[in-house]
Order: structure tokens, then sequence, then C-alpha cells
């Protein structure tokens, strides 16, 4: 199996070189060049655990990292989640499930790739004999779990850089205070695009990101998508027979990485009925599957700020598709959106479908589901609560622990969530490294401490 580019003017290349590229040469996203089927197999995979599965599954990938290397990888991986069954399914009426994604070390569902994703990154610095310099720039959710994806790896240094002062306080504590000697969490003047920018531009000097073996870390890592699949099948496993061919899965949205997994799979055999991309106010998504026109608009702050985007990273992947796997049109239309000019694209025939939802509706349903189940949701949660399908069951993906939106969730239930890793960050110093919104300076920090 080799991995190609969604704008097909990049050399095919193996699994690890994909995970280590991240982006491919050409500006495109990488993408398996064949699909296995997966619908005969995934009977066979009911007894097996959490981490036994994502092996099983992941080596039809990657054929140059042996089973028993894989099931290695994956143990690891998920040994730092504090529930047994790693993605609990939990039936919370007759027709909805919840999908619990967030019992890694960062509370939230990018546990799952990142903690295998540091395991890659440590697997490729051991064989190549390099270090490797990750970078990556945040909102919050991302970077805190990249930072504990690469917590104490030999032969790795994880940058992230981030708004200073627009990133929750407890998401700050969770990159700064880990007191881990090759983590460091780099606050700039701004906003998150311009972080973004700084390191879209350390990037764009090929010559110092290859004398530092610059790695990204972002969503668009096609070793992201691939871990995020697993759950879907997980999920799937644990529901009675027959709601599997006909369930609905909900999938809070913002870059398009998680909704996409679960459509793989489906393209990959596993018989589901349908998905929904649930998103916040900011809406391009929810516009795309109603009308077809895809067109940014400025973000708008929410309750759901890890859903703030506009320009969503993965969708790259889906067009692909849309488009017959034509590379040619893939560049064509990303010129366009590039341009800000809209695009209008064939109306997907498939089996998404789209829901928004403000800030006041994000409050009212954490309030309803303490109220009716005494269950506390986070608020990027809270946005698949509308529109439920009714002929069908759904399972929610629970993204993140209500305790790291503590303020809208004390707002809609009266009281403040909490857990215990979080308490115990609140007593710990705050280690950053302030930087002013240059690149020289970043690029000054990088050379200085690689
Ligand atoms: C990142 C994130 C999302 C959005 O996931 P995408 O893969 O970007 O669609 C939703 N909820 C939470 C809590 C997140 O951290």
């Amino acid at each position: 199996m080799h991995y190609i580019s969604t704008r097909g003017q990049s050399r095919p290349c193996t699994f690890s070189e994909a995970v280590e590229a991240g982006l491919a040469p050409d500006g495109g996203l990488f993408l398996p060049d064949s699909w296995p089927d997966i619908s005969g197999k995934v009977v066979a995979w009911e007894k097996l655990s959490y981490a036994e599965l994502a092996a099983e599954f992941l080596q039809l990938f990657a054929p140059e990292i042996s089973p028993d290397e894989w099931h290695a990888l994956t143990c690891k991986a998920y040994a730092k989640f504090d529930a047994p069954e790693i993605a609990p399914l939990l039936k919370l009426t007759e027709r909805t499930y919840m999908l619990e994604l967030f019992h890694g070390p960062t509370l939230a569902f990018k546990d799952f790739a990142l903690q295998l994703l540091g395991l890659l990154y440590e697997r490729q610095a051991k064989r190549s004999g390099k270090h490797l310099a990750v970078l990556g720039a945040t909102s919050g959710d991302t970077g805190s779990a990249a930072i504990h994806g690469c917590l104490g790896q030999d032969g790795i240094k994880i940058f992230i850089l981030y708004p200073e002062g627009r990133v929750a306080p407890l998401q700050e504590r969770q990159m700064a205070c880990t007191a881990a000697e090759n983590v460091f969490a780099i606050p700039v003047p701004g906003t998150f695009d311009d972080a973004q920018h700084m390191v879209k531009e350390i990037f764009g000097d090929a010559e110092f990101a290859a004398k530092y073996n610059l790695s990204a870390v972002n969503s668009i890592n096609i070793a992201r998508v691939l871990a995020q699949c697993v759950y879907y099948i997980w999920a799937w496993l644990r529901l009675p027979a027959a709601a599997r061919e006909n369930v609905e899965f909900v999938v809070p949205t913002g870059n398009f990485g998680n909704v996409l997994a679960g459509w793989l799979t489906q393209r990959m055999g596993l018989p589901v009925g349908s998905f929904r991309v649930a998103t916040n106010k900011n809406d391009i998504l929810h516009r795309f599957f109603t009308s077809g026109e895809y067109q940014t608009a400025n973000v708008l702050p929410s309750h759901a700020p890890s859903m703030d985007i506009q320009a969503a990273s993965n969708f790259e992947r889906f067009l692909y598709f849309l488009l017959d796997q034509d590379a040619a049109r893939v560049r064509e239309v990303m010129a366009k959106m590039k341009a800000g000019l809209p695009v209008t694209l064939p109306k997907p025939q498939t089996s998404l479908r789209a829901t928004r939802m403000e800030d006041g509706q994000i409050e009212r349903v954490i309030a309803q589901m303490w109220q009716d189940w005494r269950y506390v949701i986070d608020p990027h949660t809270a946005c698949a609560f509308t529109d439920m399908a009714q002929d069908r069951v759904s399972v929610v993906l629970a993204t993140a622990h209500p305790a790291k939106f503590p303020d809208v969730v004390k707002m809609a239930t009266g009281n403040e969530p909490t857990h215990p890793t979080l308490e115990a960050l609140k007593d710990k110093p705050l280690r950053t490294h302030p930087l002013p919104a240059s690149t020289d300076a970043v690029k000054a920090f990088i050379t200085a401490n690689v």
C-alpha cells in the first residue's frame, strides 16, 4: 500500500513517510492508494480489546510495521486512559448512546490519535537516529493532546505556539504544567490564526525545517484520521445487532477530521446508516451540506471553541472523493477556495447530513441533559443534541470531558464540573516560554533548544 496526495503531484510514499511529512509536498493531503474491505472482518473483531482492535485495523494500512510492533504501539498508546474500555459506550435512552471519548490524559478525543502519533514519532526517531522537533499552533485541545503524546519521548522536542490569553486557563495548564524537559509551551501575542501563520512560515523555510527535522503536528496527519476510525468500529461492535446497520453517528465537528474517519469506515464496508456533522455557529460545513456551497466566513468565538473553524482542513480529503478522485479538479477547487471565491460543489449523495447550534441553545441542551438524565456534557458534545434521527439509533460522540469547560457548564447546570486530573494541575507551577510575534524569534528559540 502506498500513500498518494489529494492533489496528485507528489510521489507515492510509505505510511511512515506520510506520517513524518504530515502534509504532502504538493500541498495536498495523503490518502492510501487502495482501501481494505473490512466488511468480512469486523464480526471476528468483536472479542478484541480496544488496543487489539486498533492494532488489527492499523496493520491493514502499514504493512511495514509488523503485527507485533503494532500491538506494542497500541497497548502503550491506550495505557494512560482512565476507563478500562478506553471508549465506553453508554446507553442513555432506548435510541441514544454516548460514545465517551474523553478518558485519555487530556480529556478530549484528540488523545486517541495523538497518543499514538507521539509513539510513531518516537519510533521514527529511533530508527533514523535523528532527533525530531515537533512544531504546531493550537487554540487549546490539539496542543495539549500533542504535548501529552510526546511527553518524555526520547529524541523528540515539542514546541507549541498558542495565542497569549486566548486559550482556556485549564488548557494552558495542561500544556505548561507537565514539568517535562522536552516540552515548550509558547504563548505569543495575537490570535490563533497569527500563531498558525508563524508555524506555516517556519515550515515554508525548507532549509530550516530540514536542518532541525521539523514535524508538523496538526489535524491533517493521516495517522490521526486512521487512529480515529477505530472507535467507530469499536462502538458499532458494542451496539445490539439490530441497531447496527441503521445507526447514525453524530459528530461534533470543526476540522472535519473526526467525522471523516467515521465516513471512511463506512466506505471500507462497515455497515452503518448515516453520519451527522454537528457544528456550532461557525457553520460552514452545515451550509455546505445543506446547499452545496462552500464559502468561508469570519470565525466567531463560541461556547465550543475547538470547533471555531471556518476552513475545515480535512475537508479536502472528502472533496477528493466527492470529485471522483480527480486530483486535477481538487487542485482547481482548492485554488478557488484559497482565493476566497465561493465554490459550488456537487451535492453529496452520501450518508452525511449536518446541523448547527447557537451558544444559547448549547447552554439549554447542557441544562436539559442534566435535568433529564443527570448526565453532564461539555459544550462541544451539546451541539449534537438537535434534530435527532427519529427512525434509528443515534451514537453521539462525546468529544471532551465537561470539566475542561467549567464556565459554560456551571452556567447551565449550577454546578462546577471537576476532574481529578485537572484539579491536580491547579497546584503545579506553570512553565511557559513567551515569545514576541516574530517568526525569527521562534526560529531562534527552536535553534537554542533542540
Ligand atoms: C477538536 C475538537 C472537535 C472537532 O474535531 P474535528 O476533528 O476538528 O472535527 C470537537 N470537540 C472537541 C472537544 C475538540 O477538541
